[in-house]
């Protein structure tokens, strides 16, 4: 979405690119807005929606509560890998500079490093080296993972295995999802 909004040089993808310039992070007031932004499209109101990656602390949580009020969300959902699995997965990803499309060293696209979507280069990004990765870790325990006791303290949560095929943990994602819908049809 960031990308997106950069790359057609909008007013907030032009104030994103030079906080970026700067090496600055982009503050959750900024995400959120682009977020509210997309979710009140026509599309996402009648059809749903699913958010990969956002919120990642409590304070965009926060405010994606107030842009979903009335509505709120049906239901959240953790991936829990071990953290020796993450870093293998992370050094081994490639990504499409156009798309953002996903490819690994394990799974790459059919033809020579581009992208099956778009056609675009695939790269290994400059933040996936290992010591970034750590980095970010960190960054996860200390403002994503309390994001775990928020959603539980709603109701929301689900913790899912996150090790193994992308197929297989697609079915536990959708048999949790399936289970939640189960829930609330009998729930009084
Ligand atoms: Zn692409």
């Amino acid at each position: 979405m960031l990308r997106g909004e950069v790359k057609s040089r909008t007013p907030i993808g032009l104030r994103a690119q030079s906080l970026m310039d700067q090496g600055e992070l982009i503050p959750d007031e900024m995400v959120m807005e682009m977020v509210g932004a997309r979710l009140s499209e026509r599309d996402t109101m009648g059809r749903g929606f699913v958010l990969d990656g956002c919120p990642r602390t409590t304070g965009q949580a926060e405010a994606l509560e107030k842009i979903l009020h009335p509505f709120g969300l049906d239901l959240v959902v953790d991936l829990e890998v071990p953290t020796g699995l993450v870093m293998k997965r992370l050094a081994s990803r490639r990504v499409c500079v156009d798309c953002g499309s996903n490819y690994s060293t394990a799974a790459p696209p059919l033809s020579n490093w581009t992208c099956d979507v778009c056609g675009g280069e695939v790269i290994q990004r400059e933040d996936d080296t290992e010591e970034a990765i750590e980095r970010r870790l960190d960054l996860y325990e200390a403002e994503t993972a309390p994001l775990i006791s928020w959603y539980t303290a709603r109701d929301l949560m689900v913790g899912i295995n996150g090790t193994g095929s992308p197929d297989a943990v697609t079915r536990r994602v959708v048999g949790a999802i399936d289970s939640r819908r189960q829930q609330e049809k009998v729930a009084p």
